[in-house]
């Protein structure tokens, strides 16, 4: 064995250059910062399971989206802490990984979402509605999924709640509810009353003295489900996609998704779902631009984790895992870049547009949100805002909290990624730039050197409480089963 103090200072010597880069961005971020005042409000949309590769191919493609997605930031090696909804929510929402909010763990040797109960959320920790409602914040969530509203605890913070099925219904909801944010923006400055407050403040713009800044949360659904459809609803989804989507889905398939032509056929009805989460996307967009919104309000795009279209089919066989007895299809059942390289993206007044290569955990998004909003201490932004000439080489990401199979922990350093098993105490290197669909375990001993100190201190930090029990009501688990989970869990 090798010490952890050598191991350690593999460590520093990756994250010294990284700080560096960070201070000489720095410099040019402050000047965009000072420039611009926050923004007043937060839309933080979640597009549930979609892959990086396909809606950043659908944008090189270019759609009614692309317009808009050109004038964000993009991060192109984002990952999420977990390869299923609700732990990676939770992060996204406490800006904790799973071990410290406590969400979507299982006890026991092996985790089994098919007949098991998930833990809820910490009340220790704090979400982001949460902070933005104790700042006065309006915060509204608009959701497709159960999860938010089956007693896990990340609905925590919202004052108001819809649940509807179909993005089209969502987006109604969000269109009602920016005609009362925009409506208020409006009439500050003609209420009689406000007169008094902005006397001797002249400095100050009048809608920042009485306004109400809003947090809407939105989550679609769109490709979570249509794929996992009959073949018949599979081909009424398809027939609405444009002729050219089949060939194009087809030239972008994993290896051995289109060599089966059932999955190649649930492959094009998922690139068609993520190509429907777009067209969503813009009409979002236009909604906002036509109430003239975007200019006073921070979007937040990201995806929770991704979906397997048989990428890892022969290696999940052979490690036989799976509780449910299939392998290589889904999602929260292994760790690998088909389930955790997800969209993060952001447009918002005091960004620049443009994109970002370093490797990022969507453990920041709650951070840097604070950070766009002008509502932290911080000095730099916990997201880096441009591009370093280091690129993907650096960034530190942990992804955890797997739903079917024994636990694992996964830590993406650069290009540098370690699954460790804890079954079998089983640590697997991979080089992204060398492998990057993950083919074959680098023989390599430099890669485990650098990434296991990294996932020790992750398994050795304490969790913040007891892992959590949950009631869900039946009807929440009707919904849940609906969608595909805890099919054996009995009502
Ligand atoms: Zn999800």
């Amino acid at each position: 064995m090798y010490s952890k103090d050598i191991m350690s200072r593999t460590i520093e010597s990756i994250r010294k250059p990284l700080i560096l880069c960070t201070a000489i961005l720095l410099g040019c971020m402050q000047t965009t910062l000072a420039a611009t005042a926050p923004p007043e409000n937060l839309l933080l949309i979640c597009a549930d399971t979609v892959r990086y590769d396909v809606f950043e191919a659908l944008n090189q493609r270019g759609d009614t989206f692309s317009r808009f997605q050109n004038k964000g930031l993009t991060y192109k090696n984002a990952q999420s802490a977990a390869p299923w909804t609700l732990p990676s929510v939770a992060t996204v929402l406490t800006g904790e990984y799973p071990n410290q909010h406590g969400a979507g763990l299982f006890s026991g040797e092996f985790a089994n979402l098919d007949d098991t109960l998930p833990t809820p959320l910490n009340p220790g920790s704090e979400t982001l509605a949460q902070t933005l409602l104790n700042q006065d914040f309006k915060t509204q969530l608009i959701t497709a999924h159960p999860f938010f509203v089956a007693g896990f605890g990340i609905d925590a913070g919202f004052k108001q709640i819809d649940q509807r099925r179909g993005w089209e219904k969502l987006v109604q909801v969000l269109s009602k509810a920016l005609d009362k944010f925009a409506h208020k923006s409006n009439t500050v400055g003609t209420n009689p009353q406000a007169a008094p407050e902005t006397a001797g403040n002249a400095e100050l713009p009048q809608k920042k003295v009485n306004k109400k800044r809003f947090f809407a949360y939105l989550h679609t659904m769109e490709p979570h489900e249509w794929h996992t459809k009959d073949k018949q609803t599979r081909a009424e989804f398809q027939h609405k996609a444009p002729s050219w989507l089949r060939d194009f889905a087809v030239s972008i398939a994993p290896a051995a998704t289109c060599k089966d032509e059932t999955m190649c056929d649930k492959w094009i009805t998922y690139v068609a779902a993520v190509y429907e989460t777009r067209l969503a996307l813009t009409e979002v967009f236009n909604q906002l631009e036509s109430r003239s919104l975007l200019d006073e309000t921070l979007i937040v795009f990201y995806s929770d984790h991704g979906e397997e279209f048989y990428d890892h089919k022969e290696y999940a066989q052979e490690l036989a895992e799976d509780p449910r007895g299939f392998y290589g299809k889904g999602h929260g059942q292994s760790l690998f870049q088909e389930l955790i390289h997800v969209p993060l993206w952001v447009m918002s007044p005091n960004i620049n547009s443009g994109s970002v290569s370093e490797i990022v955990s969507l453990k920041s998004v709650k951070p840097a949100i604070e950070y766009w909003l002008g509502l932290s201490g911080n000095t730099q932004s916990p997201l880096p805002q441009a591009d370093t000439d280091k690129g993907a080489k650096h960034g530190i990401a942990i992804s955890t909290a797997i739903a079917y199979g024994s636990h694992q922990t996964s830590a993406r350093l650069g290009d540098e990624k370690g699954i460790y098993f804890e079954e079998g105490e089983r640590l697997e290197g991979y080089n992204l730039s060398e492998d990057p669909f993950e083919d074959s375990p680098s023989k390599e001993q430099q890669y485990i050197f650098a990434i296991e100190p990294t996932i020790i201190d992750y398994l050795e930090s304490q969790p913040q409480a007891e892992k959590g029990e949950v009631s869900v009501s039946n009807e929440s688990l009707e919904k849940l089963k609906a969608i595909g989970y805890l099919q054996g869990k009995e009502n």
